[in-house]
C-alpha cells in the first residue's frame, strides 16, 4: 500500500485515488523566461519518481503539466515588470520567441535526467478560453471584483483560504511573486488578480487577448486551476510543486477551483523541498546556478545527478556540492560496471524486490530503496536473478540500467596489451610511461580506472 505525505492534512496518508485504477496528477510546470537549472531538475525528477511509483503499483496515470508562457511580474524592485517582457527586452527577441526558446531548453534539460513526458502538456497561452470560463464561474458565484486595472479574487469571501499552508494571513508575505503592482482600488492586499487589463501599468504589454471584461492577460494562478480542471475534472487525486508554492500559488489555486465548483479540488498535495548549493540558495548573482549542460561539460552524466537526487528524501533539503556529484557518478559507474558482467535476467530476488517496494511505497523513501538495491547487488544471489530484479527496480529509479545490463565490453587485443604494459609501468613506478599509455588507450576509445582488484577498462 502506497503512503504519501499530504501537505493538506500534514500527515502521511494511505493513498486511495478517487477513481481507481485511474490517477489524475497535475504538476506545476516551468515559467519559460529563463534557463532550466538543476534545482528545477530536482523537482521534475521528483514528479517523475512519483509517477513511476504509481505506475509500478498498477495505477493508470494521466499526468498533466502546464507551461507558463504568459509573462508575470518579477518583483517589487523591478517595478512590476513582466518576466517574459523583461527577458525579451534583455535579449532583443519577441516574447513569443523567448517563451519558445526556454520551453525547448526545458524539454532538453529534463530529457537528460530521463523524466517521462507528461501525457498532457498545457500551455497557458493556448488555454485563454478555459481561464476566462473559470473567471466566469467565479463571477457567477460572487467571488470577484473588478477595478480599473484588474479582476481580483476576493479572499474574504472564501472561508478556508489558508487551509493548505496553515499560515495566518498577517504572516503571509503580501503579493509574493505575482500581482505586486500598486492598485489603490484593491480591497485587501492578499487579494490576487485573475485578469490584468492592458491599461495604465500594462498598457504596452505585448501578450493580450480580448475578454468579456476588457482586453488583457491572465493572472498567474488562474491557468493552473483552469487547465487542471479542464483535463482532470473539478476534483482529482494529486497535485505537485515545490514547497515555495504552498503559501501563495497553490493556496490561490485551491481558492479559485473550490469557489467555482463547490467541491474539494485536490485530494493529495505533494511538495518537494529545494536543492541548495554549498548551503546557499541557488541564484544567478551568487554564480552558483548550474544547468545540466554545464555538468555535462565537466564530464558528468546527468543521470549521476538523478542518482544524487535519489539519495535524499524528496521532503528534505538537498545540498548540492561537486563532491556529492562525484560520489554519485562513481556509485553509478560502479553499478553499471558490475551489472555488465551479469547473466541474462531470470526469476528475480523476490525478497529484495519486496523490500524495495516497501521503501518506495513508504512516502517515496528513495534513499532506503537505493540501500536495498545495493544490498541486492552485493548479495550472493545468482546474477541472472539479480538482473531480473534490477530491471524491476529501475522502473522506479529510471537510471537506464537496461543499457548496461549483461553488456560486457569487448576489449580489442591491442588495447588489452596496452593495458598490461601500463600496469607493468605503473607497478615499476614509471608514471610518465604509464600516463603516455593511458593517453594511447584513450585514443582507441577506452578508459582505465585503477581499482583495488586491478585495472578496470571502460568504453568511452
Ligand atoms: P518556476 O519556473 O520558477 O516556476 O519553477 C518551477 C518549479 O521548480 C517550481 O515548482 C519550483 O518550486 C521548482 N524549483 C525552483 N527552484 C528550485 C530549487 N532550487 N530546488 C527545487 N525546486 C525548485
Ligand atoms: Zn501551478
Amino acid at each position: 500500500m502506497l503512503k504519501l505525505y499530504n501537505t493538506l492534512s500534514r500527515k502521511i496518508e494511505d493513498f486511495a485515488p478517487l477513481n481507481p485504477p485511474h490517477v489524475g496528477m497535475y504538476s506545476c510546470g516551468p515559467t519559460v523566461y529563463d534557463y532550466t537549472h538543476i534545482g528545477h531538475l530536482r523537482k521534475y525528477v521528483g514528479d517523475d519518481i512519483l509517477r513511476r511509483i504509481l505506475e509500478v503499483n498498477g495505477y493508470e496515470i494521466k499526468h498533466v503539466m502546464n507551461i507558463t508562457d504568459v509573462g508575470h511580474l518579477v518583483s517589487d524592485e523591478d517595478a512590476g515588470e513582466d518576466k517574459m517582457e523583461k527577458g525579451a527586452r534583455e535579449s532583443g527577441r519577441s516574447v513569443w520567441e523567448v517563451a519558445k526558446f526556454y520551453e525547448d531548453y526545458f524539454w532538453k534539460s529534463v530529457e537528460t535526467v530521463n523524466t517521462k513526458r507528461p501525457n498532457v502538456v498545457a500551455k497557458a497561452t493556448e488555454h485563454i478560453k478555459e481561464q476566462i470560463k473559470l473567471i466566469h464561474r467565479l463571477e457567477k458565484n460572487g467571488f470577484i471584483y473588478i477595478t480599473e486595472h484588474a479582476i481580483y479574487f476576493d479572499i474574504s469571501k472564501f472561508s478556508d483560504y489558508i487551509k493548505l499552508s496553515g499560515q495566518k494571513l498577517e504572516e503571509k508575505e503580501a503579493g509574493t511573486r505575482a500581482d505586486v503592482f500598486i492598485d489603490k482600488q484593491k480591497k485587501n492586499s492578499q487579494d490576487f488578480a485573475l485578469w490584468f487589463f492592458t491599461v495604465g501599468h500594462f498598457k504596452d504589454h505585448t501578450m493580450r487577448w480580448p475578454s468579456p471584461w476588457g482586453e488583457g492577460f491572465p493572472g498567474w494562478h488562474i491557468e493552473c486551476s483552469a487547465m487542471s480542471m479542464e483535463y482532470l475534472g473539478d476534483s482529482f487525486d494529486i497535485h505537485t510543486g515545490g514547497i515555495d508554492h504552498i503559501p501563495v500559488h497553490h493556496t490561490n489555486e485551491i481558492a479559485q477551483a473550490e469557489a467555482a465548483s463547490g467541491k474539494q479540488f485536490v485530494k493529495y498535495w505533494v511538495h518537494h523541498n529545494f536543492l541548495i548549493v554549498d548551503s546557499e540558495k541557488m541564484s544567478k548573482s551568487k554564480k552558483n546556478f548550474y544547468r545540466a549542460e554545464e555538468l555535462q561539460g565537466k564530464g558528468f552524466d546527468p543521470l549521476a545527478l538523478r542518482y544524487l537526487f535519489l539519495t535524499t528524501h524528496y521532503r528534505d533539503k538537498l545540498n548540492f556540492t561537486w563532491e556529492s556529484l562525484v560520489a554519485a557518478q562513481n556509485a553509478l559507474n560502479n553499478l553499471r560496471e558490475t551489472i555488465r558482467e551479469w547473466e541474462q535476467p531470470k526469476i528475480g530476488c523476490a525478497e529484495f524486490e519486496q523490500k524495495f517496494m516497501n521503501a518506495v511505497n513508504n512516502d517515496l523513501n528513495t534513499p532506503q530503496a537505493l540501500a536495498v538495491m545495493w544490498d541486492m547487488v552485493k548479495s550472493n544471489n545468482p546474477s541472472s536473478a539479480k538482473a531480473k530484479s534490477i530491471l524491476e527496480m529501475d522502473k522506479v529509479l529510471g537510471l537506464k540500467l537496461d543499457e548496461c545490463l549483461g553488456k560486457k565490453i569487448e576489449v580489442p587485443e591491442e588495447v588489452q596489451k596496452l593495458v598490461a604494459h601500463r600496469e607493468n609501468a605503473r607497478k615499476s613506478g614509471d608514471f610518465k610511461k604509464s600516463d603516455d599509455l593511458r593517453h594511447k588507450i584513450k585514443k582507441l576509445g577506452f578508459e582505465i580506472e585503477d581499482t583495488s582488484t586491478g585495472p578496470r577498462i571502460k568504453k568511452i
